[in-house]
């Protein structure tokens, strides 16, 4: 008797084994890659009272899995399992959460087995997660950051095939080594270049002069360009050891300025400071004083601009002798992204230079 219940045990474990199995390589059968969506919030995930309200809603409210199964299409394209950040709106971004997503990313890329990642993310600041992760990623797999600027729950909400783009974009080999990828709008951008430029319009995103790198027309992935400055499995930052970033803040120049928040922010403790200046990051007379000051006492000064366009380069003979850097061509919130991890490696002013000529 016992003997009998012990053999339709084992057959029946035989037999559940065979089935997860053939489960498994149904699963796996297909030359699909795998891309992992983290989710960490915004617009994409926004919930309304009304299909028509495109505003006052909650962002980060919706679920990564309720994302991915409003859009079944995707799995013509990949295999994908979510994984959920955060919730947030993306103007609340802080410096814990992108270390956090980077270090995971990093440890989901080191994985055979994970192809590409999607990042969901709110359009506030999503350009600047872009750039850090531009920064700190150690591979050449596809990572794509993807929004929408309608919440989901709105009449014609863009985020649906925005996030199916995302994903297409995320599973094309022609993605490799591109840096991180913003996709929207049926647009590629590089996370370097890309900023926002309309504060409702889904047409948003942009990268002012240098342009974006490619479309995603009627499915298919077309690049015709890419970044020259150096990024990712290039790059020499790492967030691995980092439980902090150092702290650096943005005081915008404008007509009749001073030297408050300048004194503020060196009293605050600020490692740097990144002036955004007026044209070709000119900085006012009061304010030039506070800064000169600022870098007797060790903090690191970058000039860069609010205009939007073109490089910010040797200017007054004064700002050479304040010892103040340029900041290229990156707008005012990426500069002191690129300041913080610089001053995670150095406070060498010739390097810190370099980084900024470099990526
Ligand atoms: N405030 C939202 C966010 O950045 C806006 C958006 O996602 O479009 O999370």
């Amino acid at each position: 008797m016992l003997k009998r219940q012990l053999l339709v045990a084992f057959m029946t474990l035989c037999m559940l084994t065979i089935g997860v199995q053939s489960v498994f390589a149904a699963e796996k059968s297909n030359d699909l890659p795998n891309i992992k969506i983290l989710a960490t919030g915004g617009t994409i995930a926004g919930s309304a009272n009304s299909n028509t309200q495109m505003t006052g809603y909650k962002a980060g409210a919706i679920g990564i899995q309720t994302l991915i199964d409003a859009v079944p299409q995707i799995k013509d394209y990949a295999n994908v399992s979510g994984e959920q950040v955060c919730k947030l709106d993306s103007k609340d971004m802080s410096n814990d959460v992108w270390l956090k997503l980077g270090k995971r990313i990093n440890e989901l890329l080191a994985d055979n087995s994970v192809d590409g990642i999607v990042i969901t993310h709110g359009t506030d600041t999503l350009e600047e997660t872009a750039y850090f992760l531009n920064l700190v990623v150690k591979s050449d797999k596809p990572v794509v950051i993807v929004g929408s600027m309608r919440p989901a729950t709105a009449i014609s909400a863009d985020g649906p095939l925005n996030l199916l783009n995302a994903v297409r974009v995320a599973s094309s080999k022609d993605s490799v080594g591109k840096g991180v990828l913003v996709a929207m709008n049926d647009e590629i951008n590089g996370a370097r270049d890309v900023t926002k430029t309309n504060t409702n319009n889904v047409a948003t995103f942009k990268s002012p002069e240098l342009g974006f790198l490619g479309y995603i027309n009627d499915g298919k992935v077309c690049f015709y360009r890419e970044s020259t400055r150096k990024h990712t499995a290039n790059s020499e930052f790492n967030v691995k050891h980092l439980n902090e970033l150092p702290y650096v803040k943005v005081v915008y120049g404008h007509a009749d300025d001073d030297r408050v928040f300048i004194d503020a922010a060196v009293a605050a403790g600020a490692k740097g400071i990144i002036y955004a200046g007026t044209g070709n990051g000119s900085i006012h007379k009061n304010a030039e004083a506070a800064l000169a000051d600022a870098t007797q006492k060790g903090v690191v000064v970058v000039r860069s601009s609010r205009v939007g366009n073109g490089t910010v380069i040797d200017a007054e003979q004064s700002y050479i002798d304040a010892h103040f850097l340029n900041g290229d061509s990156l707008n005012p919130q990426k500069a002191r992204i690129l300041l913080m991890l610089a001053l995670t490696k150095t406070d060498d002013l010739k390097e810190i230079q370099r980084m900024f000529n470099e990526y």
